[in-house]
């Protein structure tokens, strides 16, 4: 148990997933979440706690049960599952379809935060947050190589992920596979900071990302918690950071939930034109790399990052 206790600490990182963002706009109601929260020491949690073992149980039975990725350090990678029907050559990887041609590029809609893809078309903006686990980071990375997945990371530059897997992950960042999205240094609520401190916490992880990845990636970024408000875009903006980007549908991986309900989670969110919200913090989402692929394969959805789909504005 003195492990369980010391992934359990591990996995307090807590993020609330939904603040009035849904599917097909910001401001109608989060859908009820299903899931759980895993907190072991919280207060009120007999029903988690009670749920968490039942999704325990209910995860065995699939055989990719929660319990292994907490005795498990180690995320297994997308090339040690590999898809049984992948084709080995032609013009995709894994079955997946290619990002559309540079020129079916749009600009960008403007006015506000982005939480879908315009117009009508066969493209998912998979994002993934945070990076607080390191093999996570690296596992999501292997996924992107083994499958060519085009991915957009927003990053808090503050976790040692960001610097451990720098030499996998920059050669993707580069050929524009994964693009790098501004989530602030440390993941404040902006909206309890002063102008200053909502400033330098852009800032900072800005130029963490060009000094480290040598790239500036302005003008996306994505608000912790999808806490914002006028005052923060405004200093955003002043800044260059005039996209804030939030999403259609969620993994609900911000906090440790099951496999199981990773994939419903994916089958239920990854349809035409969304943008998904994924988090690098947890291990079970690089347990189900194929089930995820699979759906995106059967769907003939076309992932892409955020610069396959707008013009850069000067
Ligand atoms: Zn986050």
């Amino acid at each position: 148990m003195v492990r369980f206790a010391a992934v359990a600490t591990r996995f307090s990182y807590s993020e609330t997933p939904y603040r009035g963002v849904s599917r097909g706009g910001a401001h109608r109601k989060p859908p009820a979440k299903v899931g759980f929260t895993f907190d072991p020491g919280g207060a009120g949690t007999e029903l988690n706690r009670r749920r968490f073992l039942g999704s325990l149980a209910a995860a065995t039975v699939v055989a990719v049960g929660a319990a292994r990725c907490m005795v498990d350090p180690q995320p297994r990678t997308f090339a040690e599952a590999p898809l049984a029907s992948a084709p080995t050559s032609g013009p995709t990887v894994a079955g997946l379809l290619p990002p559309p041609p540079s020129t079916a590029r749009v600009k960008l809609p403007g006015g506000g935060a982005l939480t879908t893809l315009p117009g009508k078309g066969d493209l998912l903006a998979l994002t993934v947050d945070d990076g607080v686990s390191t093999d996570v980071v690296r596992a999501y990375t292997q996924f992107a190589k083994d499958t060519g997945v085009r991915l957009t990371y927003f990053v808090n530059g503050t976790y040692s992920s960001w610097t451990e897997n720098l030499a996998m992950l920059r050669p993707l960042v580069e050929s524009g596979q994964i693009e790098l999205g501004n989530h602030t240094w440390s993941h404040p609520d902006l909206t309890t900071l002063t102008k200053s401190d909502i400033a330098k916490q852009l800032t900072r992880n800005d130029e963490f990302l060009k000094k480290t990845y040598g790239v500036g990636v302005k003008p996306y970024w994505r608000p912790p918690y999808a806490k914002h408000n006028a005052v923060v875009d405004a200093v955003a903006a002043e800044l260059g950071y005039t996209v804030p980007v939030l999403w259609s549908g969620s993994l609900s991986d911000s906090t440790l939930i099951t496999e199981e309900y990773i994939v419903k989670m994916a089958d239920q969110y990854f349809t035409p034109q969304s943008i998904v919200i994924g988090h690098l913090n947890h291990l079970p989402v690089t347990h189900v790399y194929g089930q995820l692929v699979d759906i995106i394969r059967a769907r003939k959805l076309r992932t892409v990052t955020l610069n396959d789909v707008f013009l850069k504005t000067p």
